[in-house]
């Protein structure tokens, strides 16, 4: 077989030292479950078959969609904690934070240059956050994240970028900074590939995207009696019988889903199990099924909350070697822009 001829997954098993990974999420909250099977499962996986990990935790970008940005080191910690807990490893990726990062944060002023406003105001995914934004005007911000996040994956050179569904847009703006860059200016940049997970777009307890910013997210961090509660608060509808059709039914589909995901079982299979039982039903079994399943990472978080100093020493190893492969990267685009005097 040629090497063109195999998938992604293949490519990643045969040479795990040909990718690097950069993904990434804004501190606005606790992680979910939306994120431990769109993307966190696929990282623990890519970081266990030997890929060099790049975790970026996006401060800056908490300020797309609000004006402050509240708590913000409270939840800073919270997130590393999380990512701890589901099993990433910190002596083997490197988890930073955007603002301590200068030389990253300069590769946007030329990224920027590179797409016209058409392009970014075209992006799907930044029409649908705006439209549950907080803010009453549109930020610049807003419109231009996309790029920032280019500048995210493409500092380290990343090439491999675990992302849900709402991500792929922002991708596709990578991929073509990256090329318009290496062709106005040399080779610098690799075109960089999405990779999806099991889950590209779980709904949340109210049948929408499960979003930290929604309260309609499942969190690793929460407690057993919290889960419950938010569970049974979660949309149905009226029709008794449970089955799995997540366009005519997406409160119920949702649940299903999770259930089917948590308990690694066929869809289909959870629907008919429970059948004529009803939503309480379902809702007994989400609520069993992600508990059990979040229980290990739970005890895991909880025993890692209690380190003294862990957190500040996960960031100060990460920050330093994201900003030593930052101050490289800017100088080749230095170099290839013809600004190093
Ligand atoms: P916010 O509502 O504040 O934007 P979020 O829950 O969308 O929070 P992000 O930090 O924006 O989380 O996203 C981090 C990563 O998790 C991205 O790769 C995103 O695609 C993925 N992700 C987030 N929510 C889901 C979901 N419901 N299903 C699958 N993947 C998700
Ligand atoms: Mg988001």
């Amino acid at each position: 077989m040629t090497a063109l001829a195999l998938s992604l997954e293949d490519r990643i098993a045969d040479r795990p030292g040909d990718f690097r990974v950069l993904t990434g999420d804004r501190p606005t909250g606790p992680l979910h479950l939306g994120h431990y099977f769109g993307t966190l499962r696929n990282r623990v996986r890519l970081q266990r078959a030997g890929v060099d990990l790049f975790v970026i935790v996006a401060d800056y970008q908490v300020l797309t969609d609000r004006d402050v940005a509240e708590r913000l080191g409270e939840t800073v910690d919270g997130l590393i904690l999380d990512y701890l807990a589901v099993g990433l490893d910190p002596d083997r990726a490197t988890i930073f934070t955007h603002s301590a990062v200068p030389a990253l944060n300069q590769l946007l002023l030329p990224f920027l240059s590179l797409v016209s406003v058409p392009e970014l105001q075209r992006n799907p995914t930044v029409k649908d956050e705006i439209a549950h934004s907080r803010q009453r005007a549109v930020s610049g911000l807003m419109f231009t994240y996309p790029v920032h996040q280019a500048a995210d994956i493409l500092f380290c050179k990343g090439n491999l970028v675990p992302v849900g569904r709402d991500q792929l847009p922002h991708v596709e703006v990578t991929r073509t900074v990256a090329r318009r860059f290496n062709e106005r200016y040399g080779p610098v940049f690799p075109v960089p590939e999405a990779l999806l997970g099991v889950a590209p777009l779980l709904l949340g307890t109210d049948g929408t995207k499960m979003s930290k910013s929604r309260g309609n997210a499942i969190a690793i961090s929460a407690s057993a009696d919290e889960t419950a509660r938010l569970i049974r608060a979660a949309k149905t509808d009226a029709d008794r019988r449970i089955t799995y059709d997540p366009v005519a039914r997406p409160g119920v589909s949702g649940l299903v889903q999770l259930a089917a995901l948590c308990l690694d079982r066929d869809l289909h299979d959870v629907a008919a199990e429970i059948g004529d039982a009803g939503a309480a039903a379902l809702k007994r079994t989400v609520t069993d099924a992600a508990n059990e399943f979040l229980a290990p990472m739970r005890a895991r978080r909880a025993a890692y909350a209690r380190e003294p100093g862990l957190i500040r020493e996960v960031l100060r190893a990460g920050n330093a070697r994201a900003n030593v492969v930052a101050e490289r990267t800017l100088g080749e685009v230095r170099e290839a822009m013809g600004t190093r005097y």
